[in-house]
């Protein structure tokens, strides 16, 4: 069911929605009118961090894009603080989209995962090849028409 709380929808069966209204609690990095940015509570490496839309929505399509346009500049202040706080090497920005794709919070989350050289995580398996006329059959279907 979705309530409107503070002006902000949420869903009440949602984990990340209850961290938004302050039900479950959380180590928050960051948060203003539309985004939170707080601690993930089973860490890939030191310092991962989720990024949240306050606004309850399940993947990117299912967002405002003003909502998008905020989020990803709460991703932007949340990495360029951690650059100066933390002695990382690189980063990941992972979205899990879709149970298929590792998702088990559907409240749209971005993960900003600090890398460090040596932390063990591989993320660059390679389970396709295409040809050459695929990638252009796939430019073509994909193109974005605006
Ligand atoms: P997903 O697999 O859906 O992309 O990632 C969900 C993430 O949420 C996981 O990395 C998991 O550790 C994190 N998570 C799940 N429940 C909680 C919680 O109650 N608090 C926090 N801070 N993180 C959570
Ligand atoms: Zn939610």
């Amino acid at each position: 069911m979705t309530n409107k709380v503070l002006g902000c929808y949420y869903m009440d069966d949602c984990i990340f929605c209850r961290i938004i209204n302050g039900e479950i609690p959380s180590y928050t990095i960051y948060q203003d009118e539309k985004t939170l940015a707080f601690l993930d509570i089973n860490p890939n490496t030191r310092g991962h961090t989720l990024v949240i839309p306050k606004k309850h929505a399940k993947n990117i399509i299912d967002m405002e894009d003003t909502d998008v346009e905020a989020l990803f500049r709460t991703v932007k202040k949340v990495v360029s603080s951690m650059k100066v706080s933390l002695d990382l090497d690189g980063l990941n920005l992972v979205v899990n989209q879709g149970e298929v794709a590792g998702q088990v919070i559907h409240h749209f989350h971005c993960h900003i995962i600090p890398r460090y050289v040596d932390d063990g995580i591989n993320y660059s398996s390679k389970g396709y090849s295409s040809s050459t006329e695929e990638l252009e059959e796939l430019a073509g279907k994909i193109s974005v028409n605006i």
